[in-house]
């Protein structure tokens, strides 16, 4: 028996784009109800950074004390190792104007938690927790809502065909906005297809406790000459990201745990104490590193943002933030649109709006992260980080200071951030 339901605009992932586009739609009084697969935000490790642009948002909004209030740690810089074990500082975020003059450090899950709590006062929001969308419902060449079925014990997302004999509701919608993050079925069930860019390396994700004194905002890379590491401080321990040219994995797992944990010993001097902690490669989560984009966002009635429409690479840690500002532009958008009345395919040049002001940013970070892989990660893997960092990027820091407060611009706040919509104040 399929139920049949209806909302203004179905929201299909609750991660930071899907939960960000929720509760800005709601306050504007649409009728929207997102759809996320798992029970809870306590997924794999992706990324913790929360960026001035999106601090800024959250103030505009009206949530600042509360973001405030969640456990964090703040990054006021960024550095590259030395040679001589010093640090080449690169960005200093207290160049910008206080109080968006950090990069904070979050849990995603508290984040995301934070959010829904604020975007559940308004009353025309409404999230459904352990659905998965498994395709779309088209009629006419126009996506007018889509299928849904239970997530887990077994259950997997469909192939995305319009037609699901394991649905259990039919939601429809006057659009749909896949949120559905990298391997998006919506997107493939209206075929629409990404580009994708070569990555150089995978991440293998692991945690390590923490001891008194650590650092509190060192996120400084180590290099060994053929591998990466990064770590995150929480409060109660170490988010530790190990890199390594892509396709390791089989050899990593073959080598054994002991092997891996020499590597981060000899990454990490300072963790040699406690890699007994890292109890077998089992605790070693590797991540299938991606980077991709739509060449069109969109096809009536639907609407790719955030990773479904640009998969982002780790590098510079600014998806979250991508896609928290894709929702932001789509509720700008959108909502003027859905309040004269436009539904379904009258809503093409809305969508299409969406992506000409959002296209720019996803390409020039994309293209900053290709940057990244080639002067970092692969010289990285073949040694030439031993001598130290690139130097053009490291003497203009060094001797104009003020490059260090455009590489910090940059990354805090990106291209052509977005600001709250008046409506969505408080
Ligand atoms: C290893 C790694 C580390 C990263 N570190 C950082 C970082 O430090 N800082 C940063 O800014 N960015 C980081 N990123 C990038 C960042 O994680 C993404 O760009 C960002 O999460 C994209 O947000 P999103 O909402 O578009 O998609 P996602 O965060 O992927 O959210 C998609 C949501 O949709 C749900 N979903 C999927 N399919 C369905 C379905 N069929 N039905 C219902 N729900 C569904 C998923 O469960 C998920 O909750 C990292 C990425 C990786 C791979």
């Amino acid at each position: 028996m399929v139920t049949v339901s209806r909302t203004s605009v179905a929201v299909v992932g609750g991660g930071p784009a899907g939960v960000v586009l929720g509760l800005l739609l709601a306050r504007a009084g649409i009728a929207v109800r997102v759809i996320e697969k798992h029970d809870d935000f306590n997924r794999d490790f992706r990324g913790d950074t929360v960026h001035a642009s999106t601090i800024r948002l959250l103030d505009e909004l009206g949530l600042g004390d509360r973001f405030r209030a969640l456990p964090q740690s703040r990054l006021d810089d960024f550095s590259l190792p030395m040679p001589d074990g010093s640090r080449a500082l690169l960005g200093d975020f207290s160049r910008l104007r206080p109080p968006y003059d950090h990069v904070a450090m979050v849990p995603q899950w508290d984040l995301l938690d934070m959010l829904v709590t604020a975007a559940r006062d308004e009353p025309s929001f409404s999230i459904t927790m352990g659905l998965a969308s498994t395709g779309t419902i088209t009629e006419n060449g126009v996506v007018t809502g889509v299928h849904l079925r239970p997530y887990g014990n077994g259950n997997g997302v469909g192939d995305g065909d319009d037609a699901d004999a394991d649905a259990v509701e039919e939601l429809r919608a006057d659009v749909v906005i896949a949120c559905d993050g990298r391997d998006s079925v919506l997107r493939s069930a209206a075929g629409l297809r990404p580009r994708a860019f070569p990555v150089p390396f995978d991440t293998w994700w692991f945690r390590l406790p923490r001891q008194p004194g650590d650092a509190e905002t060192a996120l400084v890379p180590a290099f060994s000459g053929t591998d990466v590491l990064l770590s995150f401080p929480r409060p109660d321990y170490h988010q530790v990201a190990y890199f390594a040219p892509k396709g390791s994995d089989a050899a990593l797992r073959a080598a054994g745990i002991e092997s891996f944990r020499d590597r981060v010993a000899r990454l990490r001097p300072d963790f040699a104490d406690r890699v007994g902690a890292i109890g077998s490669m089992d605790d070693v989560h590797v991540l299938d590193v991606r980077m991709d984009r739509l060449g069109r966002w969109w096809r009536p009635g639907l609407l790719c943002i955030g990773d479904a429409a640009h998969a982002m690479s780790p590098a510079g840690g600014v998806g979250i933030n991508l896609a928290v500002q894709d929702a932001v532009a789509t509720a700008s958008i959108l909502v003027p649109a859905l309040r004269r009345g436009l539904r379904g395919a009258g809503l093409d040049g809305a969508l299409a709006a969406v992506q000409r002001r959002r296209a720019v940013p996803a390409v020039l970070v994309q293209s900053a992260q290709t940057v990244l892989h080639r002067v970092v990660f692969e010289r990285a893997f073949a040694g030439a980080l031993q001598s130290g960092p690139p130097k053009l990027p490291v003497l203009l820091a060094r001797w104009v200071p003020p490059v260090r407060g455009v590489y910090a611009r940059g990354i805090a706040f990106g291209p052509l951030p977005e600001h709250a919509p008046a409506w969505a104040r408080r």
